[in-house]
């Protein structure tokens, strides 16, 4: 019998999988969630709206009373909508319609990891431009590689996924109209930086945008997600979603979140982003950290001590971050994820305790 393996697609074989260290603290600053557990009349409602409705039966094929509500609270129309598990399931979906063989995919680096796989998987060609020395975006950058590769679909992650910056309005509307692809912009983050491109799609019917609910909504653990565009685009990108995507528990908790959004949800996001500013300071503090200005409720750090070390050191007290120093530029670097207020001054004093003279850098090397 021959290896079953090799009827893997090399490039799938000599891919990474997208894994994380399965390590659990008791606080958790490793995944870009929200600390806060969703708001009990939020569990409430939708536990008892569940209840009445029948479990026996498919989800609908196209959730339009849904849509109508998201398209509402997101600022664009029902038809040019489509919902699911997760942005994840949406970014490969449109790559799914888009990506093949010889299909080029523009990305800045570093970024969200997926983009790249997702890519590599279905067998196009990933174009990336770095980021800045700063880590901001590069637009002249990347207009020139559009010019010279002319890619087929361009990612913008903003606020960027593990940098936290975000692509100027005025930038992006010159790269949507130096390109002939699609440009998707994730704004998996987008409330922490109080702005968005929704407003564009009207005028741009080459762009994507992609919201999720696992971030400033609060409920990661049901895996909601949903894509902005033009009609004509989001019915080609649905021919790539398995019908009823999106299940019946997670659809009812994403409608009563954005039912209580104002009351429950808001106060938490403009916390989080005070919470945020206040770690930037603190941070600043600490010689041998260099903090990222950043929008989302992350924030990458630079880091005079090697970044895995910092991580099993914050593990002995407790604390879970991520190490990005596999990312390109990031050797460096690590990255948190803004908690409560509370877990944010326990981090800050572990990073004190960590960088302060008992341990100098020669100890780590
Ligand atoms: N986009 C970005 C930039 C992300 O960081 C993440 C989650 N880490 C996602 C999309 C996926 O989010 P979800 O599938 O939970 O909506």
């Amino acid at each position: 019998m021959s290896d079953p393996l090799n009827t893997v697609k090399r490039r799938v074989r000599e891919l990474d999988a997208y894994s994380l260290r399965p390590d659990r603290a008791r606080i958790k600053l490793n995944q870009n969630e929200s600390p806060w557990d969703a708001p009990a009349e939020i569990k409430q409602e939708t536990l008892r709206r569940i209840s009445l409705r029948p479990w026996s039966r498919y989800p609908d094929f196209v959730p339009r009373q849904f849509y109508e509500r998201l398209a509402e609270f997101a600022g664009w129309q029902p038809d040019g909508i489509i919902a699911g598990n997760g942005s994840n399931e949406m970014i490969q979906a449109l790559l799914m319609v888009t990506v093949g063989e010889g299909k080029r995919i523009l990305i800045s680096e570093p970024t969200f990891l997926l983009y790249r796989q997702i890519t590599t998987v279905l067998g196009g060609d990933t174009i990336s431009v770095p980021l800045t020395p700063q880590l901001t975006y590069d637009v002249n950058a990347k207009k020139s590689e559009i010019q010279s590769s002319n890619p087929d679909v361009t990612i913008i992650c903003s606020p960027n996924n593990p940098t936290g910056c975000v692509i100027d309005r005025a930038d992006l509307v010159s790269l949507l109209e130096s390109t002939r692809g699609i440009v998707v912009v994730d704004e998996a983050y987008f409330e922490f930086s109080r702005q968005t491109v929704v407003s564009l799609l009207r005028q741009y019917p080459n762009l994507i945008v992609l919201h999720t609910f696992s971030k400033a909504m609060g409920m990661a653990g049901l895996r909601i997600g949903y894509l902005l565009a033009a009609p004509e685009l989001t019915r080609e990108i649905a021919k790539a979603i398995l019908p009823g995507n999106l299940n019946l528990f997670s659809r009812t908790a994403a409608e009563v979140a954005m039912e209580f959004y104002e009351t429950a949800l808001k106060p938490r996001i403009e916390t989080i982003i005070h919470e945020r500013d206040r770690l930037y300071l603190g941070l600043q503090d600490i010689s041998g950290l260099t903090p990222v200005r950043s929008q989302a409720n992350f924030m990458a750090v630079r880091s005079a001590i090697a970044p895995r070390c910092v991580l099993e050191e914050l593990l002995r007290r407790d604390i879970l971050i991520r190490d990005v120093s596999n990312y390109p530029m990031l050797k460096d670097y690590f990255r948190i994820t803004v908690g409560k207020p509370d877990e944010n001054d326990e981090l800050l004093t572990g990073l004190r305790e960590i960088f302060s003279e008992r341990y100098t850098v020669a100890d780590w090397s």
